[in-house]
């Protein structure tokens, strides 16, 4: 699927900015004259052109349906070159914000089952995914890592939404998410989604990209080559294949 031919570049008015956990800021754009937004499918971000040299994508978390607003929450770098200090402390409601986009390389794919593992503002393209999936009646979970429940942006809405198809896994209750025991044995027509930090892997240590190399979902994974290309990332744009027959709980 490619949203290329839909990307556009325009400035939207920033309607809204709230604190939406510890660190994580929800931005809702619209259009001052109220002109529809561009088409988008879950898993897409965009990107803000927060001055000349400075752009930085983001997922977008709200709903495809809605054209008359897009939703980006970005969390504080506390290292950050300026893309996310910008939005958190100069931004402003009212103000201007140029968008390019939107574009996915993370599209979803068809398929019986869903795991979906996020860790920290790695939820961010997952919210439309768990939306999407669920309103199709899939069979579908969620397991959401992140420091603490207070910095885990999402996590009380998703799980009153979706009960317990959605477990919580703050690290200072459970530590850090297992990985390779979520991924598990290879479970057909089940697609693996996963979007976080490295550090959200066990022991911070181990890429989420290494683990599902790891992982016995590997067979499974590589059976489907060819059939379909759509691609997880990790937040700083890394890319692992992504098959709908892979592992699943
Ligand atoms: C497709 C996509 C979707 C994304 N979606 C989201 C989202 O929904 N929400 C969100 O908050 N973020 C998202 N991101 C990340 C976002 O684009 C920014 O990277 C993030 O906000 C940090 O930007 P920054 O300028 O504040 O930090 P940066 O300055 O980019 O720093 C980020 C990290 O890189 C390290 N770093 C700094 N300089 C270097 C260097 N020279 N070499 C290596 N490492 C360095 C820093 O120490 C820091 O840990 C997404 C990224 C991609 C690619």
């Amino acid at each position: 699927m490619s949203t290329l031919r839909t990307e556009v570049e325009r400035d939207l008015v920033l309607e809204r900015k709230e604190t939406v956990a510890e660190g994580v800021v929800l931005l809702t754009l619209s259009d001052a004259e109220g002109r529809p937004l561009p088409e988008w499918q879950p898993g897409a971000h965009v990107d803000l052109i927060l001055r000349a040299d400075l752009v930085r994508q983001y997922s977008l978390c709200g709903d495809p349906g809605d054209r008359s607003r897009l939703q980006v929450a970005v969390l504080r770098e506390p290292k950050s070159r300026g893309g996310s200090s910008y939005v958190h402390d100069e931004l402003s409601e009212g103000e201007s914000v140029r968008i390019r986009g939107p574009r996915n390389n993370f599209p979803l794919v068809k398929a019986k089952r869903y795991l979906f593992i996020a860790g920290g503002i790695g939820i961010t393209p997952i919210l439309p995914m768990v939306a999407a999936v669920d309103a199709r009646g899939a069979d579908w979970r969620l397991v959401y890592g992140g420091r603490t429940r207070a910095s885990m942006a999402f996590g009380e809405t998703l799980q009153r939404a979706y009960g317990d198809r959605v477990s919580l896994r703050p690290q200072d209750e459970y530590g850090l998410l297992d990985l390779p025991s979520l991924l598990g044995k290879p479970q057909r027509r089940t697609a693996v989604y996963s979007c976080g930090p490295e550090t959200a892997a066990r022991g911070g240590r181990i890429r989420l990209r290494e683990v599902v190399e790891r992982s016995p979902a590997r067979g499974a994974l590589r059976r489907e080559e060819g059939r379909h290309r759509p691609a997880a990332h990790d937040l700083r744009g890394r890319a692992r294949p992504v098959r709908p027959d892979a592992a699943g709980l």
